[in-house]
């Protein structure tokens, strides 16, 4: 379960932050989650509802927003990536390794109770 780890390290990140503000409680988060990364939004919205029952967290809203993925073609520079279609430029087909966004996955905002 991938994504039950990476609930737990929300679940600690947004703590942490909620510990600086000297929150109790948390009644919506919302995770930025890049479309090249790994995760499927269902299944980290099931695993943090079973994670975040007896932390503050408990009950809070977990919006997720999807990134796109945005690759660095030698010839276009910034484009957007098609899954389906690889780490390539759309526009030309030249090979863009190098991710410059879509692979994040991150606290984005937190509201506090
Ligand atoms: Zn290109």
């Amino acid at each position: 379960m991938h994504e039950a780890s990476i609930a737990v390290s929300l679940i600690e990140v947004a703590c942490e932050v909620m510990r600086e503000h000297g929150a109790a409680r948390a009644s919506a988060l919302t995770v930025r989650v890049g479309q090249w990364s790994s995760v499927v939004p269902e299944a980290l919205n099931a695993a943090f509802e079973a994670c975040a029952e007896d932390t503050p967290l408990a009950g809070a809203a977990l919006s997720i927003e999807r990134v796109p993925g945005i690759g660095e073609c030698p010839q276009h520079g910034p484009v957007e990536l098609e899954l389906r279609r690889g780490l390539r430029c759309p526009l030309c087909g030249a090979a863009t390794p190098t991710l410059l966004q879509g692979d994040e996955l991150e606290l984005d905002s937190l509201e506090l109770a």
